[in-house]
């Protein structure tokens, strides 16, 4: 098994109707490393989320008793447990539930048939985001060309009062963490590695989304706006061109911080 995978025991939990993906699913995640437990049902999901308090949940959205979505809903609006991390399991053509996935609280989505290994890597992400830490001292700092679409190969960098470490899955402004979702964090990228330019809530959706042109863009905006709330303060970075799209502002260089 890939090494970068091994889940050193983190436990996922996998609600899917169809047994042969639940068995593959099972499998591929125990031989990851992770303890896992599967259920067949939407209700039997949920007790499982009780009784297992699983870190990720792989949520079918097709279920034969409670759609996917609804499951989403009641985990999210039970403050009582440790939330887990949600990614949701689509088919195509489901473009609609999965832009509701997201508004119900969903970290992530992959499409049916997916690659395992693009399953274990998500699950690695979304782990990642879940981590609460605090990044070290700030390393040296190296500017780079103030606007443009370099993509940012160098994964810890600042924009004025935001700080984001790509491959820990930690974002700050100030001295707050604030914490993404997987898709938060790559629109997040994605606008300052095209900082100063405007994209379209097409282009947005093709590069970000992975989506094909002519799907709904209201699910940009629904994230925009997320993730600008979320950023409090640095929100305004996030400028929105009526008509256009969004861009973020200019006004701060990105500073690559060196290994130094
Ligand atoms: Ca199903």
């Amino acid at each position: 098994m890939m090494a970068e995978t091994r889940g050193s025991e983190r436990r996922v939990l996998v609600i899917e109707d169809e047994s042969d993906i639940r068995d593959l699913l099972s499998y591929n995640l125990t031989s990851s490393g992770y303890q896992v437990q599967t259920a067949d049902t939407g209700q039997h999901g949920l007790d499982a989320v009780q009784a297992f308090t699983p870190d990720v949940v792989l949520l079918d959205l097709m279920l034969p008793d409670v759609p996917g979505t609804e499951i989403c809903r009641r985990i999210r609006a039970n403050t009582d447990q440790t939330q887990p991390a949600i990614i949701m399991l689509t088919a195509r053509g489901e473009e609609i539930d999965r832009v509701v996935g997201f508004e119900v609280g969903a970290d992530d989505y992959v499409v049916k048939p997916f690659s395992v290994r693009e399953l274990l890597l998500r699950v690695n992400a979304v782990l990642r985001g879940r981590a609460a830490a605090t990044l070290g001292a700030v390393a040296r700092r190296v500017p780079v060309p103030p606007s443009g679409s370099t993509p940012l190969t160098r994964r810890k960098f600042t924009v004025g009062p935001l700080r984001v470490d790509v491959d820990g899955h930690y974002v700050f402004v100030k001295q707050s963490e604030i914490h993404v979702s997987a898709i938060e964090m790559r629109l997040l990228i994605y606008l300052i590695e095209h900082r100063g330019r405007v994209r379209s809530r097409e282009d947005l959706l093709e590069d970000v989304w992975g989506y094909r042109p002519g799907v709904s863009t209201r699910t940009v905006d629904t994230h925009v706006k997320r993730l600008r709330d979320k950023l409090g303060s640095a929100g305004n970075l996030i400028e929105t061109v009526r008509g256009t799209g969004y861009r973020l502002a200019d006004s701060y260089p990105v500073l690559i911080e060196g290994e130094g």
